[in-house]
């Protein structure tokens, strides 16, 4: 893709929200698509949106200032739409803005182009579990969509003939001077009367009243990659709605809700976890089973003297897509005993009597050895 998205936008990588947004205001009125005629502008424009997209998000935005312009994009792209044409065929690719949204926010829809219309993509929200998050999944989900009337194959014409329509003459547009967010423009809005067609049917068909699509459910299997996050987009190219006769289908954009964990909280690639030793294994070091979330079993060392709320690294066991995995962070918590036996009371009161300090379990031992500190009163 192309540069790095706060250069697409002008802007230093400290801007605000504000400055984010006024950026991204000026350079979208400058290159949209209805006011600038320039070659590339489409492109441009594309770009100012994608880069908005993700820097106006703060989940997104966060993503990307962490993992940077390069990795950010081909995390998206790369293993997503093609890594060994896995998924290839399904017609997948990655994709964090999402067009309809851009287009949808200029109440546009097609970009004012006559002639047939393209079909709508359309946004599902999926809810995964956290390991089909690190390891992937397949799933089946039903999707109401449109697709060609059956019985005038899309048409919308029982005779499967169209006429011109008498409205727009064939062009199926009309002008229009449109308010906008970004001030007032004339633009060309599709025929009232052949919804942009240009065309009207000869007999309409009786099954779907000349629209030329019939509403269905339908199931279709997707691949969730390893590695994706909450909010990722998967793009399915041609499973949106039907476009009008003779155009092409819209998207269908799967937007991922990852599901909580009970034992794991992801950070970026990195997965984290707790174990909860006790004070004498904290003290003496000691060796803890660790459960993965594939659930392998590792033994991690916690070394002597290790302190509350220390981070210990077991390397590659977090996210695992494309070049370096993840790693899997245990937090260590020591844990108060609330109920120990006397036998160990005893030991821990020797320990602070060894430590000098004052305790009320220590009082026994005080008693007997003439402690120096305790034996004052
Ligand atoms: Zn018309
Ligand atoms: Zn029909």
């Amino acid at each position: 893709m192309g540069a790095d998205y706060y250069e697409t936008l002008g802007i230093p990588r400290n801007a605000d929200d504000k400055e984010i947004k006024k950026a991204y205001r000026n350079l979208a009125r400058k290159f949209h698509p209805d006011v600038c005629k320039d070659a590339g502008a489409e492109e441009k424009f594309k770009e100012i949106n994608e880069a908005y997209s993700v820097l106006s998000d703060e989940q997104k935005k966060r993503q990307y200032d962490n993992m940077g312009h390069e990795t950010f994009t081909n995390a998206s792209k790369g293993s997503y739409s093609g890594g060994g044409g896995g998924y290839n065929s399904g017609g997948f690719s990655s994709d964090f803005s999402g067009f309809g949204d851009i287009f949808d926010f200029f109440g546009g829809g097609g970009r004012g182009r006559s002639g047939p219309q393209p079909g709508a993509d359309l946004l599902m929200r999926i809810q995964i579990k956290m390991e089909d998050a690190v390891a992937g999944v397949d799933r089946e989900i039903e999707v109401m969509h449109t697709e060609p009337c059956p019985t005038c194959s899309g048409s919308g014409s029982e005779t499967k003939r169209l006429n011109t329509c008498p409205r727009c003459g064939g062009t199926g547009q009309m002008r229009q001077t449109a308010q906008s967010p970004f001030g007032q423009f004339v633009r060309m809005t599709p025929c009232t009367q052949c919804e942009g067609k240009g065309k009207i049917p000869e007999k309409v068909c009786k099954d779907c009243r000349g629209s030329g699509h019939t509403r269905v459910k339908r199931k279709v299997s997707v691949h969730i990659p390893a590695g994706v996050d909450n909010g990722m987009r998967l793009r399915m190219e041609g499973y949106g709605e039907a476009g009008d006769y003779g155009a092409h289908n819209g998207d269908l954009f799967i937007e991922i809700y990852v599901q909580a964990h009970d034992r794991f909280v992801r950070t970026g690639d990195n997965l984290e976890t707790l174990i909860e030793i006790s004070p004498a294994q904290a003290v003496l070091g000691t060796t803890v089973d660790v459960e993965t979330i594939d659930h392998k079993h590792i033994d991690l060392h916690v070394p002597a003297g290790i302190q509350y709320n220390t981070a210990l690294k077991i390397p590659g066991e977090g996210i695992k897509r494309r070049g370096k995995p993840g790693d899997l962070l245990v937090r260590v918590k020591i844990v108060t005993p609330r109920s120990i036996s006397n036998e160990q009371k005893e030991l821990y009161g020797k320990i602070a009597e060894l430590e000098g300090k004052n305790s009320d379990g220590g009082g026994f031992f005080s008693g007997i050895m003439g402690g120096k500190k305790k034996g004052k009163k």
